[in-house]
């Protein structure tokens, strides 16, 4: 009998698992999963690891408890396994981070020097960076073109396959070590609020995605800007870790039959995938991207250091409100609403005049959907020196951006509940506020609330100084 090493990643699910369709049709399987401690050029964040916890335990049921869990190196431990079960093959779905791209080479060239042979498919985008290039050649530098001329003129993505209907487990003659010796899981007790708020897995992905079609879809296009509301999907986290396939959420979002959603909302939330695409993409090309400015310009940037102030940034005690809601929201649940993300980066990095790399490493840490792709493109996008990046000289403003998108100071409210007795026309810019107002709100600037910890006007100005020094 065939029996085939299917090498779980970033594609923690059974529907729409190319790898898996493709192993199974070949006959008995052995699945595994390896956290691989040996090749990452940096340790998966906390939230992140909260996240993998609960995915591979969900997996595992799926998978009648047969997942293989191991720790270490893959290119020894992948070759011993296929070795030790009598595996002719192994499977696995393709990932894009550069090191795992050159770790998975030579791995097969290893395994197809031992005689096994190998196959790797697309489980995690819609077109693979490779095939979409302008005519000279030379990948894209700009989403739209990328994304409207690129790849929307390719033929469409790959129609999502069912989850198979029968699985053959071979008996596996390695043993697995138990998902608590992973140590996946925080050692203080810091995940309550996570806890509450999400359900990893592939249930959990199809659950919000059907959440998100049913109420948020229709007027997508306006309410995703407006952190109060449920208006976006909040499916990266499961998409990070493959509990739900690209492929399944863009044919699903086209195909839902009733029309209460208008063209515009469809049309900008696929754009959205289009953005995920765009940063993998973007990964892939550059390989440097989460480390190296992707515009040269900007090395020779005056970035200051400040310690104080970078912590006063992740503790969410900057004194403007929006910025500190951000990061609380961030701490407290693991995530952070696009738009408040795009400000609070523009204040570390701009206000603040902290480098990019500061902020990217406390996303890692600290964000459920932390992706090498997406982080780095989101902040060297906000930080100007990204591809397609919004120039530099356009400085957020968070009183306005907070005045515009929170116009009610909901958001605010809720994770910044000391501002809440503050009427709206302050809950924006409280240092603002006469006496009498701040103290029927009850709030003393400076202890319950912190004073803004930079002037915004003075560090624009100061900004866009900097930002001569290169121009
Ligand atoms: P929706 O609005 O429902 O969008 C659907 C999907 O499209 C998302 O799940 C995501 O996969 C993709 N998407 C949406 N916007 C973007 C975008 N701007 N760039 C890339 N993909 C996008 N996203 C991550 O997944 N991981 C990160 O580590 C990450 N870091 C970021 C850092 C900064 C500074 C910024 C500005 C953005 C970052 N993003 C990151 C992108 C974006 O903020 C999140 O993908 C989005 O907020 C996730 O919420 P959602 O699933 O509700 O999105």
């Amino acid at each position: 009998m065939t029996t085939t090493l299917l090498w779980f990643r970033q594609d923690l699910r059974l529907i729409d698992n190319p790898a898996l369709t493709a192993a199974v049709e070949r006959g008995a399987i052995i699945p595994v999963y390896i956290l691989d401690d040996t090749h990452p050029p940096r340790a998966i964040g906390g939230a992140s690891r909260w996240w993998l916890h609960h995915s591979l335990s969900n997996l595992n049921n799926s998978l009648n408890k047969k997942l293989l869990l191991l720790q270490g190196d893959p290119q020894t431990i992948i070759p011993e396994l296929a070795e030790q079960n009598n595996c002719s093959t192994v499977m696995w779905n393709r990932c894009y981070q550069p090191w795992q791209i050159k770790r998975d080479q030579t791995l097969k060239q290893k395994l197809k020097e031992n005689g096994i042979d190998v196959e790797s498919f697309n489980g995690s985008l819609l077109w693979e960076p490779w095939q979409v290039v302008k005519k000279d050649q030379t990948p894209y530098r700009v989403f739209t073109p990328y994304y409207r001329r690129g790849c929307l003129q390719k033929p469409s993505p790959r129609f999502p396959v069912p989850a198979p209907k029968k699985i053959r487990f071979a008996k596996s003659k390695t043993k697995s070590l138990s998902l608590n010796d992973l140590e996946l899981m925080p050692t203080i007790n810091w995940h309550q609020q996570i806890n509450e708020h999400w359900l990893p897995g592939e249930e959990g992905a199809a659950q919000r995605l059907q959440e998100f079609l049913n109420n948020g879809l229709a007027n997508y296009d306006t309410d995703r800007n407006i952190p109060s509301k449920s208006g976006t999907s909040k499916l990266s986290p499961h998409m990070h870790y493959g509990e739900i396939s690209p492929n399944q959420i863009w044919y699903a979002a086209l195909h839902k039959g009733d029309n209460n959603w208008e063209d515009k909302d469809l049309d900008c939330f696929l754009s959205e995938l289009g953005w995920r695409e765009f940063s993998y993409y973007l990964l892939f090309h550059f390989p440097t991207l989460n480390k190296e400015n992707f515009n040269s310009k900007f090395d020779g940037f005056p970035w200051q250091q400040n310690a104080d102030d970078l912590k006063a940034w992740q503790r969410g005690q900057t004194g403007i409100p929006i910025v500190d809601a951000g990061m609380r929201q961030l701490w407290q649940i693991g995530f952070m609403h696009n738009r408040v993300r795009m400000v609070v980066a523009s204040f570390l990095v701009k206000n603040l005049l902290l480098h990019w790399h500061e902020g990217e490493s406390w996303f890692w840490d600290t964000l459920l959907d932390a992706d090498l792709a997406s982080n780095s493109s989101g902040w060297q996008w906000v930080a100007g020196s990204g591809a397609d990046a919004a120039p530099y000289f356009r400085i957020f403003n968070p009183v306005t951006q907070g005045e515009r998108f929170d116009p009610q100071g909901d958001y605010v409210k809720e994770y910044c509940p000391e501002l809440a007795g503050l009427p709206k026309k302050y809950i924006h810019q409280p240092w603002l506020a006469p006496e009498k107002i701040l103290k029927e709100a009850g709030i003393e600037l400076g202890v319950d609330y912190p004073k803004p910890l930079v002037d915004l006007k003075a560090s624009r100005e100061r900004a866009l100084q900097a930002y001569q020094q290169i121009k």
